[in-house]
């Protein structure tokens, strides 16, 4: 399969966790920012690092854009540059801009310009901190949406040596368990007679109202 490529404008702490994470992930990563400072730090993490001023049409066209998969607009104190940069992104073609918003305005903005997402990286962290704080017991939680999670639970006492038949998890505690993990082995497809004990693992999904009434009976 060909390696996915990606374009990132702006290396602030934002842009630059984004480029390294996609090159680590092996995809092929472009950056661009007018400070040769942030260039140098990524060059020899990325696949291709760019000075220059995003807002610069004819230096945007010289990198041939149009075949990328998709772009990151990290810039958010610069508006003029970031709603640019977005602007042209969607023009060459690129299916799928995502650019970072400094305030509401800034992102109904990039909206009207066409923008796929909008993301507040700042906003976005704070709320997911703040829930993995308030499920506290559970290690490794996943977050689907502001209401339902998947993670890890260890297993409460009063469930050692039962099957998930006999407990009735999904009946009684409206939880889905979708994996066990005994010691280092995982199993994605627990059968409804397997006896749990309370070395296991379980991975389960559910609202968080759920897996917070769950939570009480492992603490
Ligand atoms: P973070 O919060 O992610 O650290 P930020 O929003 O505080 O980022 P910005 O001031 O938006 O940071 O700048 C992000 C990066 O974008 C900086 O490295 C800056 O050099 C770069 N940048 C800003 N304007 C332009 C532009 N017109 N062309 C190229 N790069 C730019």
């Amino acid at each position: 399969m060909a390696k996915k490529e990606f374009v990132v404008f702006g290396l602030g702490r934002f842009g630059k966790s984004v480029a390294a994470t996609l090159a680590e992930s092996g995809c092929n990563v472009l950056v661009v920012d007018s400070n040769q400072e942030k260039i140098q730090e990524l060059a020899d993490i990325v696949t291709y690092a760019v000075k220059g001023d995003v807002a610069d049409v004819e230096m945007l066209e010289s990198l041939g854009l149009s075949n990328f998969d998709g772009a990151i607009v990290a810039i958010g104190e610069n508006l003029e540059a970031s709603v640019m940069v977005t602007i042209l992104a969607k023009e060459m073609g690129i299916p799928y801009v995502m650019a970072k918003a400094q305030n509401e305005l800034h992102a109904k903005v990039l909206k009207k310009v066409g923008v796929d997402q909008v993301v507040f990286p700042e906003k976005e962290t704070g709320i997911r901190v703040a829930h993995n704080l308030v499920m506290g017991n559970f290690f490794n939680a996943i977050e689907l949406s502001s209401n339902f999670s998947i993670l890890e639970l260890d297993v409460p006492e009063e469930w050692d040596g039962h099957s998930l038949k006999e407990l009735n998890i999904r009946a009684k505690h409206s939880l889905n368990v979708i994996g066990i993990k005994k010691a280092s082995e995982m199993n994605i497809n627990p059968a409804p007679d397997e006896k749990l004990s309370k070395e296991d693992v379980l991975i389960v999904i559910g609202d968080n109202d759920s897996l917070n009434r769950i939570k009480e009976k492992v603490k």
